[in-house]
């Protein structure tokens, strides 16, 4: 028997790697984060670019009560360091067919505005809502608050009901099918197909399981975090370091050091540093084929489908349109043939589903006065050695044509500054495999219980976090995984076999 000593190193700083610095520090740990970027954040950073502030990654933000259950937790003021407000409209939908659609994130103003706006039952509507609310407090709150890989969450008193409540439907008809015999109009179809996108799958083969997504942003709201989301970054870097946490920036882990079974620290920038626990927050497969250099388990991950990856434009631009809100979709004419194309083909659709955030819509300062900050993001294959800079001019050309065909208004000559993200970039700038957004898929019935654990089955003390593992991607769910690692890691204090 040995005493498990205080030190926890975490590798990379990204939301689940922040969440879980902050938990772990919480619980008496001495953490280090180590991050080979010069800045924390991983996909959620920012840039400034001529007077425009840019939110690099995530733009949409669901479930502010994760954050400040994190200061609660830590005892301190979430006040100075963070706020956000909430967003009565969660997206404006435009369809290629001139139709266009708020969704409300009151349900009485949605149902009523999809019965005005496309003819739809409203209570199919309410209905709809409902059902995905009992989901996501049955079967979604025993799968985002609990490892699936431990027997206990199988002898969980809410285990029962949340069987109960998941019917065959949800396990093996696809999102689409049980859309369609939810709603009469296809626009609303593909409305609510539109939600496979939160976690990068393909709503033609995801189960519709995932219907409970839209719960999160229709039933429980959509928010703006002032400041832009890099404020959440910034506001769980500033919580951690006032509860102890150590950040080592520009420091690249390139090996998890393990002996007998056991975790015994990293080697980074090569120099070894001892810890009684890691926890990695890199992709699980980088995590499997560079830092433990296991091949074997590395391949096994790639079992899993990646999730689709995306193409964004930055633009600033010089002059406002206001006919576009904070968060925008450019509906393409046909859904399944740009699904096939990403998932199947592996390439871009002809007519690809646009999507534009503009920050400076909530506030002044994310982009100089009577100006915006276009976020402008098209969904992507994963990245599979494509050239995308030789793509890059017949996309924009693709996006512009189609934003100023619906808007009847030119967009090119206002673009005053640009630059871009491609999925190769996303990959390389956050280690992210394929430049997945979310890590894996959830294409297939199975993904949930397939997805790689917050721990590892052959090493003691190793543990992982972040959109690559259970519970999944996207800030929520990341925000989780930090919380179901320090649920799983025992207190410094406890004692092991070594
Ligand atoms: P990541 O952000 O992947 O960060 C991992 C960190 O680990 C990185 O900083 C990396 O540098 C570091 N690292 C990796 N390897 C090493 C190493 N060897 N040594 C040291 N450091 C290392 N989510 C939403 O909720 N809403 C959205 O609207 C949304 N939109 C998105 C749009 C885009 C363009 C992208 C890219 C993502 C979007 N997401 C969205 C998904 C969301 O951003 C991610 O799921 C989440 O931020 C991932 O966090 P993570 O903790 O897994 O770590």
């Amino acid at each position: 028997m040995k005493k498990r000593g205080n030190r926890a190193i975490i590798i990379g700083s990204g939301v689940a790697g922040l969440a879980a610095a902050i938990r772990l520090a919480i619980k008496g740990y001495d953490v280090t984060v180590m991050e080979r970027n010069s800045s924390a954040g991983g996909k959620l950073r920012m840039r400034e670019e001529k007077g425009y502030l840019f939110d690099l990654g995530p733009s949409l933000f669901t479930q502010p009560q994760n954050i400040v259950e994190l200061f609660a937790l830590a005892g301190e003021p979430i006040e100075p360091y963070f706020s956000f407000e909430n967003v009565p409209i969660s997206c404006r939908y435009f369809y290629p067919n001139g139709k266009q659609v708020d969704a409300f994130t009151q349900a009485n103003a949605f149902a009523d505005e999809l019965a005005n706006k496309l003819n739809e039952d409203p209570q199919a509507v309410h209905d709809y809502l409902r059902d995905a609310n009992d989901l996501y407090q049955h079967v979604g709150q025993i799968f985002v608050n609990h490892s699936l890989h431990k027997r206990k969450t199988w002898l969980h008193k809410r285990i029962f009901p949340a069987l109960r409540q998941s019917s065959w439907q949800h396990l093996f008809r696809s999102m689409h099918r049980f859309n369609q015999k939810r709603f009469k109009q296809p626009e609303t179809v593909q409305l609510f197909n539109r939600y496979a996108t939160y976690n990068g799958s393909n709503p033609y083969q995801a189960p519709a399981m995932l219907t409970l997504i839209p719960h999160l942003e229709l039933n429980e709201g959509t928010f703006y975090p002032k400041g832009g989301m890099i404020s959440i970054t910034r506001a769980l870097q500033t919580l951690a370091e006032k509860k102890g946490v150590k950040f080592q920036f520009n420091t690249r882990v390139d090996r998890i050091i393990h002996h007998e079974g056991s975790v015994r620290g990293v080697v980074a920038e090569g120099k070894n540093y001892e810890a009684d626990l890691v926890v990695s927050n890199a992709d699980i497969y980088f995590t499997y084929l560079n830092l433990l250099q296991d091949s074997y388990r590395a391949k096994k991950i790639l079992r899993q489908e990646r999730s689709s990856s995306a193409f964004i434009f930055y633009w600033g631009i010089g002059t406002s349109f206001p006919e576009l809100h904070l968060h925008n979709i450019f509906f393409s004419g046909d859904y399944k043939t740009e699904f096939d194309s990403l998932f199947k083909g592996h390439s871009w659709p002809n007519d690809p589903t646009v999507y534009i955030n503009i920050t400076s819509k909530m506030e002044d300062g994310q982009a100089p006065a009577g100006k915006e900050n276009w976020f402008v993001m098209v969904n992507a294959p994963a990245h599979r050695g494509q050239n995308w800079e030789s793509l890059t001019d017949q996309l924009r050309d693709l996006v512009i044509q189609k934003i100023e065909t619906r808007l009847g208004k030119s967009v090119r000559p206002f673009i005053e500054t640009e630059f871009t993200l491609t999925p190769a970039d996303i990959e390389q700038q956050t280690s992210s495999y394929m430049g997945s957004l979310y890590g894996t898929s959830s294409n297939s019935r199975f993904a949930a219980f397939l997805r790689h654990p917050n721990f590892t089955t052959h090493i003691r003390g190793l543990y992982c976090c972040g959109g690559s593992v259970h519970p999944g991607g996207g800030i929520p769910l990341c925000l989780k995984s930090g919380q179901i690692v320090a649920d799983l890691v025992p207190t410094p204090a406890e004692t092991h076999h070594a």
